[in-house]
Protein backbone atom coordinates (compact mmCIF):
# COMPACT_ATOMS: atom_id res chain seq x y z
CA UNK A 1 0.00 0.00 0.00
CA UNK A 2 2.37 2.51 1.12
CA UNK A 3 6.82 2.49 -0.16
CA UNK A 4 7.47 4.42 3.08
CA UNK A 5 5.97 5.12 6.41
CA UNK A 6 7.32 7.04 9.06
CA UNK A 7 5.98 7.27 12.37
CA UNK A 8 6.96 9.97 14.80
CA UNK A 9 6.48 8.97 18.13
CA UNK A 10 6.48 5.34 18.37
CA UNK A 11 4.52 4.46 22.11
CA UNK A 12 1.16 2.93 22.74
CA UNK A 13 -0.79 4.55 19.43
CA UNK A 14 2.29 4.90 17.09
CA UNK A 15 3.73 0.97 17.81
CA UNK A 16 0.63 0.04 17.35
CA UNK A 17 0.20 0.89 14.18
CA UNK A 18 3.94 -0.22 13.33
CA UNK A 19 2.49 -3.45 14.01
CA UNK A 20 -0.58 -3.41 12.24
CA UNK A 21 1.20 -2.62 9.23
CA UNK A 22 3.52 -4.91 9.53
CA UNK A 23 0.86 -7.95 10.32
CA UNK A 24 -1.10 -6.68 7.58
CA UNK A 25 2.06 -6.51 4.77
CA UNK A 26 0.70 -2.40 4.43
CA UNK A 27 4.27 -1.01 3.92
CA UNK A 28 7.83 -2.05 2.09
CA UNK A 29 9.45 -0.27 5.09
CA UNK A 30 8.49 1.86 8.75
CA UNK A 31 10.55 4.19 9.85
CA UNK A 32 10.29 5.95 13.17
CA UNK A 33 11.42 9.08 15.66
CA UNK A 34 11.13 9.59 19.11
CA UNK A 35 13.79 11.91 21.57
CA UNK A 36 15.08 9.44 23.62
CA UNK A 37 18.25 6.93 22.02
CA UNK A 38 16.35 4.34 24.48
CA UNK A 39 13.04 4.49 23.09
CA UNK A 40 14.43 3.93 19.22
CA UNK A 41 16.85 1.24 20.16
CA UNK A 42 14.03 -0.68 22.06
CA UNK A 43 11.80 0.15 18.73
CA UNK A 44 14.72 -2.10 16.77
CA UNK A 45 15.00 -4.51 19.66
CA UNK A 46 11.18 -5.11 19.40
CA UNK A 47 11.26 -5.62 15.20
CA UNK A 48 8.20 -2.79 15.58
CA UNK A 49 10.47 -0.35 12.88
CA UNK A 50 13.07 -1.14 10.46
CA UNK A 51 14.91 2.39 11.35
CA UNK A 52 14.80 4.47 14.25
CA UNK A 53 16.33 7.56 14.96
CA UNK A 54 15.65 11.14 17.05
CA UNK A 55 16.35 13.14 13.75
CA UNK A 56 13.50 13.20 12.54
CA UNK A 57 13.75 15.86 9.92
CA UNK A 58 16.23 13.63 8.25
CA UNK A 59 14.28 9.89 8.65
CA UNK A 60 10.65 11.78 7.47
CA UNK A 61 12.34 12.06 4.40
CA UNK A 62 10.88 10.21 1.09
CA UNK A 63 8.01 8.90 3.41
CA UNK A 64 4.17 7.91 1.40
CA UNK A 65 2.80 8.09 5.26
CA UNK A 66 3.83 9.94 8.02
CA UNK A 67 1.67 9.71 11.35
CA UNK A 68 2.39 11.84 14.49
CA UNK A 69 2.10 10.20 17.58
CA UNK A 70 3.30 12.50 20.16
CA UNK A 71 1.17 14.14 22.67
CA UNK A 72 -0.25 17.32 21.50
CA UNK A 73 1.82 20.25 22.41
CA UNK A 74 4.81 18.66 20.71
CA UNK A 75 3.06 19.15 17.33
CA UNK A 76 4.62 22.58 16.58
CA UNK A 77 8.09 21.83 17.57
CA UNK A 78 7.82 18.58 15.27
CA UNK A 79 5.74 20.32 12.28
CA UNK A 80 8.76 22.78 12.31
CA UNK A 81 11.50 20.22 12.46
CA UNK A 82 9.81 18.59 9.13
CA UNK A 83 8.41 21.05 7.04
CA UNK A 84 10.86 21.25 4.45
CA UNK A 85 12.07 17.40 4.33
CA UNK A 86 8.26 16.45 3.15
CA UNK A 87 7.81 14.45 -0.27
CA UNK A 88 5.53 16.29 -2.83
CA UNK A 89 2.29 13.87 -2.12
CA UNK A 90 2.87 12.59 1.06
CA UNK A 91 -0.15 12.27 2.94
CA UNK A 92 0.52 13.11 6.90
CA UNK A 93 -1.64 12.58 9.71
CA UNK A 94 -1.78 12.27 13.44
CA UNK A 95 -3.97 10.38 15.75
CA UNK A 96 -4.23 13.42 18.51
CA UNK A 97 -7.24 13.13 20.68
CA UNK A 98 -8.03 17.14 20.24
CA UNK A 99 -8.60 18.37 16.48
CA UNK A 100 -9.12 21.75 15.73
CA UNK A 101 -6.31 23.92 17.37
CA UNK A 102 -3.76 21.42 15.99
CA UNK A 103 -5.35 21.09 12.45
CA UNK A 104 -5.09 24.50 11.62
CA UNK A 105 -1.54 24.72 13.01
CA UNK A 106 -0.58 22.40 11.03
CA UNK A 107 -2.21 23.92 7.92
CA UNK A 108 -0.28 27.05 8.33
CA UNK A 109 3.28 25.41 8.37
CA UNK A 110 3.09 22.61 5.61
CA UNK A 111 3.58 22.67 1.99
CA UNK A 112 0.06 23.20 -0.42
CA UNK A 113 1.14 20.19 -2.23
CA UNK A 114 1.28 17.72 1.01
CA UNK A 115 -2.52 15.90 1.83
CA UNK A 116 -3.05 16.68 5.10
CA UNK A 117 -5.49 14.59 6.88
CA UNK A 118 -6.49 14.14 10.71
CA UNK A 119 -7.12 11.26 12.21
CA UNK A 120 -8.23 9.95 15.17
CA UNK A 121 -8.67 6.33 16.55
CA UNK A 122 -10.86 5.95 19.72
CA UNK A 123 -8.81 2.82 20.80
CA UNK A 124 -6.17 2.88 23.79
CA UNK A 125 -5.20 2.12 27.08
CA UNK A 126 -4.19 3.51 30.26
CA UNK A 127 -0.58 2.16 29.37
CA UNK A 128 2.62 4.23 27.14
CA UNK A 129 5.44 3.24 25.45
CA UNK A 130 6.50 1.02 22.60
CA UNK A 131 6.28 -1.99 24.76
CA UNK A 132 2.36 -1.43 25.56
CA UNK A 133 1.24 -1.54 21.83
CA UNK A 134 -0.36 -4.47 20.43
CA UNK A 135 -1.57 -4.92 16.31
CA UNK A 136 -5.12 -6.01 17.58
CA UNK A 137 -5.55 -2.48 18.98
CA UNK A 138 -7.79 -0.93 16.62
CA UNK A 139 -9.98 -3.68 15.72
CA UNK A 140 -13.09 -3.06 15.36
CA UNK A 141 -12.85 0.47 16.97
CA UNK A 142 -14.00 3.76 15.45
CA UNK A 143 -11.48 5.79 13.61
CA UNK A 144 -12.56 9.57 13.13
CA UNK A 145 -10.87 11.24 9.80
CA UNK A 146 -11.01 14.99 10.16
CA UNK A 147 -9.59 16.05 6.45
CA UNK A 148 -8.05 19.56 6.87
CA UNK A 149 -8.98 21.94 3.42
CA UNK A 150 -5.58 20.56 1.80
CA UNK A 151 -6.14 17.41 1.61
CA UNK A 152 -7.12 15.32 -1.61
CA UNK A 153 -10.39 13.43 -2.20
CA UNK A 154 -8.12 10.48 -3.19
CA UNK A 155 -6.00 10.68 -0.18
CA UNK A 156 -9.11 10.64 2.07
CA UNK A 157 -10.03 7.35 0.70
CA UNK A 158 -6.63 5.82 0.41
CA UNK A 159 -6.25 6.46 4.47
CA UNK A 160 -9.43 5.42 5.03
CA UNK A 161 -8.74 2.03 3.36
CA UNK A 162 -5.12 2.23 5.55
CA UNK A 163 -7.04 2.24 8.97
CA UNK A 164 -10.17 -0.22 7.41
CA UNK A 165 -6.89 -2.68 6.94
CA UNK A 166 -6.17 -2.40 10.37
CA UNK A 167 -9.52 -3.31 11.89
CA UNK A 168 -10.99 0.06 12.29
CA UNK A 169 -14.35 1.44 11.18
CA UNK A 170 -13.97 4.80 10.21
CA UNK A 171 -15.98 7.84 10.24
CA UNK A 172 -15.39 11.37 8.67
CA UNK A 173 -16.72 14.17 10.32
CA UNK A 174 -15.43 18.14 11.05
CA UNK A 175 -13.20 19.14 13.71
CA UNK A 176 -15.19 21.04 15.39
CA UNK A 177 -18.10 18.07 15.38
CA UNK A 178 -15.33 15.85 17.00
CA UNK A 179 -13.69 18.01 19.43
CA UNK A 180 -17.62 18.40 21.09
CA UNK A 181 -18.41 14.20 20.83
CA UNK A 182 -15.18 13.25 22.60
CA UNK A 183 -15.17 16.02 25.42
CA UNK A 184 -18.20 13.91 26.15
CA UNK A 185 -17.78 10.29 25.24
CA UNK A 186 -13.78 10.60 26.76
CA UNK A 187 -12.26 14.00 27.93
CA UNK A 188 -14.94 14.35 30.56
CA UNK A 189 -14.86 10.89 31.80
CA UNK A 190 -11.67 10.99 32.48
CA UNK A 191 -11.54 14.12 34.43
CA UNK A 192 -14.13 12.52 36.24
CA UNK A 193 -11.65 9.34 37.10
CA UNK A 194 -8.95 11.66 38.14
CA UNK A 195 -11.46 13.62 40.85
CA UNK A 196 -12.73 10.78 42.30
CA UNK A 197 -9.45 8.94 42.79
CA UNK A 198 -8.05 12.29 43.71
CA UNK A 199 -10.98 12.96 46.18
CA UNK A 200 -10.21 9.17 47.39
CA UNK A 201 -6.11 10.25 48.01
CA UNK A 202 -7.17 13.30 50.27
CA UNK A 203 -9.67 11.08 52.34
CA UNK A 204 -6.87 8.09 52.42
CA UNK A 205 -4.58 10.72 53.82
CA UNK A 206 -6.72 12.66 56.48
CA UNK A 207 -8.77 9.20 57.42
CA UNK A 208 -5.66 6.92 57.25
CA UNK A 209 -8.10 4.16 56.06
CA UNK A 210 -7.15 1.24 54.11
CA UNK A 211 -8.76 2.36 50.58
CA UNK A 212 -7.04 0.66 48.49
CA UNK A 213 -6.71 -2.72 50.29
CA UNK A 214 -10.52 -2.65 50.51
CA UNK A 215 -11.18 -0.95 46.79
CA UNK A 216 -14.17 -2.26 45.39
CA UNK A 217 -15.32 -2.64 41.85
CA UNK A 218 -16.47 1.24 41.82
CA UNK A 219 -12.88 2.67 42.64
CA UNK A 220 -10.88 -0.11 40.88
CA UNK A 221 -12.75 0.76 37.32
CA UNK A 222 -12.26 4.43 37.88
CA UNK A 223 -8.03 3.75 39.12
CA UNK A 224 -7.59 2.28 35.73
CA UNK A 225 -8.41 4.92 34.01
CA UNK A 226 -6.91 7.57 35.94
CA UNK A 227 -3.85 5.76 35.79
CA UNK A 228 -3.70 7.35 32.02
CA UNK A 229 -0.81 9.70 30.97
CA UNK A 230 -0.64 12.77 32.80
CA UNK A 231 1.04 14.51 30.17
CA UNK A 232 -1.39 12.92 27.66
CA UNK A 233 -4.39 14.57 29.49
CA UNK A 234 -2.70 17.68 30.49
CA UNK A 235 -2.74 18.59 27.08
CA UNK A 236 -5.84 17.05 25.94
CA UNK A 237 -7.78 19.17 28.24
CA UNK A 238 -5.80 22.56 27.79
CA UNK A 239 -6.97 22.22 23.61
CA UNK A 240 -10.47 20.78 24.41
CA UNK A 241 -11.02 23.39 27.11
CA UNK A 242 -14.42 25.06 26.04
CA UNK A 243 -16.14 21.81 25.32
CA UNK A 244 -14.79 20.53 28.36
CA UNK A 245 -16.37 23.52 30.72
CA UNK A 246 -19.23 23.23 29.21
CA UNK A 247 -19.97 19.53 29.77
CA UNK A 248 -18.41 19.86 33.44
CA UNK A 249 -20.87 22.57 33.90
CA UNK A 250 -23.83 20.43 32.67
CA UNK A 251 -22.13 17.59 34.91
CA UNK A 252 -22.53 19.50 38.60
CA UNK A 253 -25.91 20.35 37.85
CA UNK A 254 -26.26 16.70 37.22
CA UNK A 255 -24.54 15.97 40.26
CA UNK A 256 -26.44 18.61 41.92
CA UNK A 257 -29.51 17.11 41.11
CA UNK A 258 -28.98 13.64 42.79
CA UNK A 259 -27.53 15.10 46.00
CA UNK A 260 -30.73 16.95 46.83
CA UNK A 261 -32.21 13.73 45.79
CA UNK A 262 -30.14 11.76 47.87
CA UNK A 263 -30.80 14.04 50.93
CA UNK A 264 -34.27 13.98 50.21
CA UNK A 265 -34.68 10.02 50.22
CA UNK A 266 -36.19 10.56 46.72
CA UNK A 267 -36.05 6.36 45.96
CA UNK A 268 -38.17 6.86 43.32
CA UNK A 269 -36.13 9.55 41.72
CA UNK A 270 -33.14 7.91 41.86
CA UNK A 271 -34.41 4.41 40.72
CA UNK A 272 -35.61 6.25 37.73
CA UNK A 273 -32.51 7.79 36.93
CA UNK A 274 -30.03 4.47 37.52
CA UNK A 275 -32.84 2.47 35.15
CA UNK A 276 -32.12 4.95 32.52
CA UNK A 277 -28.18 4.73 32.90
CA UNK A 278 -28.84 1.01 32.56
CA UNK A 279 -29.75 0.95 29.40
CA UNK A 280 -26.64 2.89 27.84
CA UNK A 281 -24.66 -0.06 28.97
CA UNK A 282 -26.71 -2.50 27.42
CA UNK A 283 -26.60 -0.02 24.13
CA UNK A 284 -22.54 0.18 24.09
CA UNK A 285 -22.19 -3.92 24.62
CA UNK A 286 -24.76 -4.23 21.62
CA UNK A 287 -23.50 -1.75 19.20
CA UNK A 288 -19.93 -4.15 20.00
CA UNK A 289 -17.82 -1.21 21.80
CA UNK A 290 -17.70 -3.40 24.41
CA UNK A 291 -18.36 -6.92 25.92
CA UNK A 292 -21.11 -8.05 28.31
CA UNK A 293 -18.93 -9.40 30.97
CA UNK A 294 -17.05 -8.19 33.66
CA UNK A 295 -13.80 -6.63 32.44
CA UNK A 296 -10.82 -8.20 35.52
CA UNK A 297 -8.31 -6.29 34.42
CA UNK A 298 -8.41 -5.02 30.19
CA UNK A 299 -5.39 -5.62 28.42
P1 LIG B 1 2.97 7.35 24.48
O1 LIG B 1 2.75 5.89 24.65
O2 LIG B 1 3.46 8.15 25.64
O3 LIG B 1 3.95 7.56 23.25
C1 LIG B 1 4.44 8.80 22.83
C2 LIG B 1 5.68 8.56 21.98
O4 LIG B 1 6.08 9.78 21.40
C3 LIG B 1 6.87 8.02 22.76
O5 LIG B 1 7.46 6.99 22.00
C4 LIG B 1 7.80 9.23 22.88
O6 LIG B 1 9.15 8.76 22.93
C5 LIG B 1 7.48 10.00 21.60
N1 LIG B 1 7.64 11.46 21.65
C6 LIG B 1 7.18 12.31 22.58
N2 LIG B 1 7.46 13.59 22.23
C7 LIG B 1 8.11 13.52 21.04
C8 LIG B 1 8.68 14.48 20.15
N3 LIG B 1 8.63 15.78 20.45
N4 LIG B 1 9.27 14.03 19.01
C9 LIG B 1 9.32 12.72 18.71
N5 LIG B 1 8.81 11.76 19.51
C10 LIG B 1 8.22 12.15 20.66
O7 LIG B 1 1.63 8.10 23.97
P2 LIG B 1 0.30 7.48 23.29
O8 LIG B 1 -0.61 7.01 24.36
O9 LIG B 1 0.71 6.58 22.18
O10 LIG B 1 -0.35 8.82 22.73
C11 LIG B 1 0.15 9.48 21.60
C12 LIG B 1 -0.92 10.35 20.95
O11 LIG B 1 -2.06 9.51 20.69
C13 LIG B 1 -1.44 11.50 21.82
O12 LIG B 1 -1.53 12.67 21.04
C14 LIG B 1 -2.83 11.07 22.24
O13 LIG B 1 -3.72 12.19 22.34
C15 LIG B 1 -3.25 10.14 21.12
N6 LIG B 1 -4.18 9.06 21.52
C16 LIG B 1 -3.91 8.31 22.64
C17 LIG B 1 -4.79 7.30 23.00
C18 LIG B 1 -4.53 6.47 24.25
O14 LIG B 1 -5.46 5.85 24.77
N7 LIG B 1 -3.32 6.42 24.75
C19 LIG B 1 -5.92 7.02 22.22
C20 LIG B 1 -6.13 7.77 21.05
C21 LIG B 1 -5.26 8.78 20.72
P3 LIG B 1 10.30 9.70 23.54
O15 LIG B 1 9.86 10.05 24.93
O16 LIG B 1 11.54 8.87 23.48
O17 LIG B 1 10.36 10.88 22.65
Amino acid sequence: MFKKVCIIGCGLIGSSIARAIKKNNLASKIVSSNRSGITNKKIIKLNIADESSSNTKKIVKESDLIIIATPLSSYKEIILKIKNSLKKGTILTDVGSVKKKVISLIEKHIPKDVSWISSHPIAGTEESGPESGFAELFKNRWCILTPSRQAKDQDIKLLETFWKKIGSRVDIMNAKQHDYILSITSHVPHLIAYNIVNTTLNIKKKEDRDIVKYSAGGLRDFTRIAASDPIMWRDIFIQNSKNTSKIIDKFIENLKDLKKAIKKRDGKKLEKIFTKTKKIRKEIVKAGQDISKPDFGRK
